[in-house]
């Protein structure tokens, strides 16, 4: 079945990878489902949402390849959140409620020391028209709670299976505040409903607010979509994921150069019964994502394995696909420059030290060269073959001057790599050899 889903990011800060998680998984639903993706921004709390970063969510979703087939906001709805809100009212299940924060704070405080669970008590239920009146009067503004039906509701979650929750245990949510805001309960189940939405797929810090919303759902539609609540991630350390953890946000990820392909893979992966491994493309991940293989419980992850995933991607590149962004790079390297040094990069922004290396000479930190090695580079330097050179030279070459040396192994190569690189490590050097050619060679041994 074609499934319209939705990601509802706030606009309150810059999406991390926890974030680009749950908009992942439902892109690949909609993908793999032929569906739709709605990017519907919940920004009814106008105090904390900012252009700036429904912009930059934009570009994020963007960048890993998620491509939305309609875009929304709340903040441009308020008329259809205000119908509904009255509607509710007409029908008694949104009351009015006076008690202060202090106050409420007080009920639970009681209701705990009796050892009763800390629900509302909805005392606002009995109020009488005079004492709504005597408190406006003394300058309270009402806040609105909807009125539950104290029943089970329950539901089969894509991830986590039968759930089910006692409704008697959970206070009557309040949707609209004293200043007449909405809560984002309301308008998140009027939107889904007004968009056709077939799938709610979101974190599993959502799972309550799932009764609450069931309920409103059949008041106000007479039916109820699907619901998917994966695993949330936590960091390596075992702290939950924030937007004020900045180094996990994808903005940073993408100015580090991290390939968008390896921070989503990376990001739909963990935290599922599947191996983080390289894959061809999005098309490949929604192949193999499924929600049943998410894990119920949160999964901490290291943001030290993006590196060697994107490095593995990277590995399997062919020129075609990188060449453009080489360019963009000033990296002037051809075809067999990249078949070089492809194994010996993390990030593709690592390509640029290489063809430093290649055409400017040795880097600033190079490895040095031993005195004691003097004269075997001296053998080395003269028996340098002619030109033309191609991926025997460095063969025949380095049997010549183990022939006259006697060197071998890590005593004949490392001397060369250094002399030739100033590294320690890096790409092969029969590859390497003809991309540097015979002049910059010479030069180096010297
Ligand atoms: N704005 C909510 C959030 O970011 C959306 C939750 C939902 O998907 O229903 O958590």
């Amino acid at each position: 079945m074609a499934e319209i889903v939705r990601f509802a990011p706030s606009p309150t800060g810059n999406i991390h990878i926890g974030n680009a998680r749950t908009a992942l998984i439902n892109w690949l639903v909609a993908v793999k489902s032929g569906g739709e993706f709605i990017l519907r921004y919940d920004d009814t709390d106008a105090e904390r949402s900012r252009q700036e970063y429904a912009d930059g969510i934009a570009v994020d979703l963007d960048w890993l390849g998620i491509k939305p087939h309609r875009v929304e906001k709340q903040s441009a709805r308020m008329a259809s959140y205000d119908e509904v809100a009255q509607k509710l009212k007409d029908m008694g299940r949104l009351y009015p409620c006076y008690e202060t924060a202090d106050e409420l704070d007080r009920k639970r405080k009681r209701q705990r020391a009796r050892g009763l669970p800390p629900v509302y008590d909805r005392a606002a239920l009995n109020l009488t028209d005079e004492q709504k009146t005597a408190f406006e009067a003394e300058g309270r503004k009402p806040h609105w709670r909807f009125l539950l039906d104290q029943e089970t509701v329950s539901w089969v979650d894509g991830v986590r299976g039968e759930q089910s929750i006692e409704c008697d245990s959970v206070s009557d949510p309040v949707l609209i505040r004293g200043d007449g805001t909405y809560l984002y309960t309301l308008p998140s189940v009027i939107d889904d409903i007004d968009m056709g939405v077939t799938m709610v797929i979101r974190g599993d810090d959502h799972v309550t607010n799932t009764a609450v919303q069931i309920q409103l759902f059949q008041l106000l539609a007479g039916k109820v979509p699907n619901f998917a609540h994966h695993n949330l991630l936590t960091s390596a350390t075992g702290e939950g994921l924030s937007k004020r953890l900045g180094s996990l946000s994808l903005q940073s990820m993408r100015q580090d150069g991290y390939e968008a392909l390896a921070v989503a893979i990376f990001a739909v992966i963990i935290g599922t019964s599947e191996p983080v491994q390289p894959l061809a493309d999005m098309q490949a991940l929604a192949d193999l994502f499924a929600l049943d293989k998410v894990s119920r419980n949160a999964s901490k992850f290291d943001m030290a394995d993006l590196g060697p995933l994107n490095a593995r991607l990277l590995h399997e590149k062919s020129f075609d696909e990188v060449s453009t962004r080489l360019e963009a790079d000033k990296v002037g390297g051809d075809e067999a420059f990249w078949l070089a040094i492809r194994g010996n990069i993390e990030k593709l922004g690592d390509a640029k030290e290489w063809w430093n290396i290649v055409e400017q000479g040795l880097p600033a930190d190079a490895v040095s060269k031993s005195d004691d090695d003097a004269d075997f580079y001296a053998t080395a330097k003269s028996l340098l073959p002619a030109e033309p050179w191609d991926n025997t030279t460095w063969k025949v070459w380095t049997t010549a001057v183990k022939g006259e040396t006697g060197r071998k192994g890590k005593g004949l190569f490392m001397p060369l790599r250094v002399a030739l690189t100033g590294r320690g490590h890096g790409p092969e050097l029969a590859a390497f050899l003809p991309i540097l050619g015979y002049q910059r060679t010479l030069d180096r041994l010297s």
